[in-house]
């Protein structure tokens, strides 16, 4: 007889691990996630694209969602210089209530979901860090856990799942990480408060500012409440190194300041913030953008983060970890219900697929880099386009950025492979650009009036503010 306390046991309680949880638990399966912080805690990465509308109603949580977000209708796309704009509405190709997406304060997000896997059935223990695992018994694995006094514990199960998100528990225990040349960033992000939100964050609009030249990257901010503005940078590794000895003399404080400036120098965010002030200290993610050498076995699978993390330019990540919680669950139940073999099969099955999108997403991402090739912020309205042939261009693009990574994820890589050769956008730019094509928030104002109107401020979480 098998000496499992769990069917699975999953290690780390954000978006990946609480909605595999809930998936499991709802097939019938004794599950445990074990999470070392105590929740609501706060986390990076507030932005929902419209795909992930799908999971929140399975998972159940739509209603509650809608009272703790401010809703999201599209991406204003901002260039360096902020002489250009673009913004790029949901609704112009989505025609169901997805096109109106979320953003959320992950506080109070992830523990809406890690209390749904607990109503699901799952045993959820916070503040409790896996430290170990022993998985050389190919159906099995032991795990030891610590609680914050140090006290450890053994749980043993027939599946492990890695859901650690950046920290990658598993990847030097069963394979390498692997980083994607050219992509390493480092982000630093904060809340403000008293701002002034423009037309675009007052309809629920994320704004993408572009950071050309040696920084390589760009700035986020986010309406995460009605007075609430989540603002972040993402910078190139390299030039974070040097900018670190170029403020040594600020000693601990360099990162704040590097922080400071680098957002207050974008003309954009300098008059949004006004008289704005930063509610929290400076959150830093280093030296991101990787995948792992192997993911899967007959006893364990690593799912989100904890598997692989690109650039999050498109706010991909959430969705990303839904699907890849969702459709391990389904292999895990092949495994537990049929054979090894046939388990094996669908998880190499769900890999192969999972590759395929975070191949287009790379794809994706490099190109928001090449402005030369393709300016999101310079395009133009898609609602007064002047050339019918790039509607269909219009179109794909509209749903790369709602989410569509993970169906047809070839013909969207041989779409990019297209436009880079042949410059189609820099040409339909320079023949249809005027001062008049720039704005295309007439289409997000028709949803103006429902980006704040659920949302419920006393259920948020908020963010401590700095004294
Ligand atoms: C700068 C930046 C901006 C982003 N913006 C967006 C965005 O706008 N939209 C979007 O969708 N995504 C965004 N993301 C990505 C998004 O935050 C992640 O993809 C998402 O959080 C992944 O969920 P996860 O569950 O895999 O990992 P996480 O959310 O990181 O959860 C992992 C959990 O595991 C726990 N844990 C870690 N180690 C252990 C251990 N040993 N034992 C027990 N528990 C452990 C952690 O405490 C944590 O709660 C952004 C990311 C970055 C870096």
């Amino acid at each position: 007889m098998p000496d499992y306390n769990y069917d699975v046991i999953i290690a780390g309680g954000g978006p990946a691990g609480s909605s595999a949880a809930a998936h499991l638990a709802q097939m019938g399966y004794k599950v445990a996630v074990f999470e070392k912080e105590k929740f609501p805690r706060d986390h990076v990465g507030e932005s929902l694209i419209p795909f992930c509308y799908g999971h929140l109603e399975k998972l159940g949580v739509l209603e509650q969602i809608k009272k703790i977000a401010v809703r999201k209708p599209g991406i204003n796309f901002v260039s360096a210089d902020s002489e250009h704009r673009t913004t790029w509405c949901f609704a112009s190709t989505l025609k169901d209530p997805s096109q109106l997406s979320y953003h959320m304060l992950r506080s109070t997000f992830d523990k809406m979901l890690l209390d749904n896997a607990k109503r699901k059935g799952a045993a959820v223990f916070e503040e409790f860090k896996i430290v170990d695992v022993d998985l050389t018994s190919p159906e099995k694995a032991v795990v030891t856990v610590e609680n914050t006094s140090g006290q450890r514990e053994v749980h043993r199960s027939r599946f492990l799942i890695d859901a650690t998100g950046q920290n990658t528990f598993l990847a030097a225990k069963v394979g390498k990480k692997v980083s994607y040349p050219g992509l390493d960033r480092v982000a630093l992000f904060s809340h403000w408060s008293g701002n002034n939100f423009d037309r675009a964050l007052q309809n629920g609009l994320i704004k993408i500012v572009y950071l050309g030249g040696e920084k390589i990257g760009w700035c986020w901010m986010i309406p995460v409440g009605k007075d609430l503005l989540s603002i972040g940078v993402t910078l190139n590794n390299s030039y974070v190194k040097q900018k670190k000895s170029e403020y040594s003399h600020y000693g601990a404080e360099w990162k704040t300041h590097l922080y400071e400036d680098e957002i207050r120098s974008s003309a954009e965010i300098q008059s949004i913030i006004g008289n704005g002030q930063r509610t929290h200290d400076v959150i830093v993610m280093g030296d991101y953008s990787y995948s792992l050498t192997k993911r899967y076995d007959t006893n364990f699978a690593i799912i989100g983060d904890a598997a692989a993390f690109l650039d999050p330019i498109f706010s991909s990540g959430i969705y990303v970890a839904f699907e890849s919680a969702e459709r391990t669950s389904l292999a895990i139940q092949q495994l537990f219900e049929t054979s090894t073999t046939a388990g094996l099969a669908a998880l190499e099955n769900h890999y192969t697929h999972m590759d395929k999108s975070y191949r287009l997403l790379e794809k994706f991402i490099r190109l928001f880099y090449k402005p030369e090739v393709m300016n999101f912020a310079l395009v133009g309205d898609p609602e007064r386009l002047m050339y019918h042939k790039f509607e269909a261009a219009y179109t794909i693009f509209h749903n790369l950025l709602a989410g569509d990574f993970f169906t047809n994820a070839d013909k969207y890589c041989d779409f990019i492979d297209e436009i880079e050769k042949n410059n189609w956008f820099q040409k339909y730019v320079t023949l249809a650009h005027s001062k008049e094509l720039q704005f295309g928030l007439d289409v997000c104002d028709e949803t103006a009036h429902e980006v704040y109107g659920d949302l419920d401020e006393s259920l948020l979480d908020l963010p401590q503010i700095v004294h």
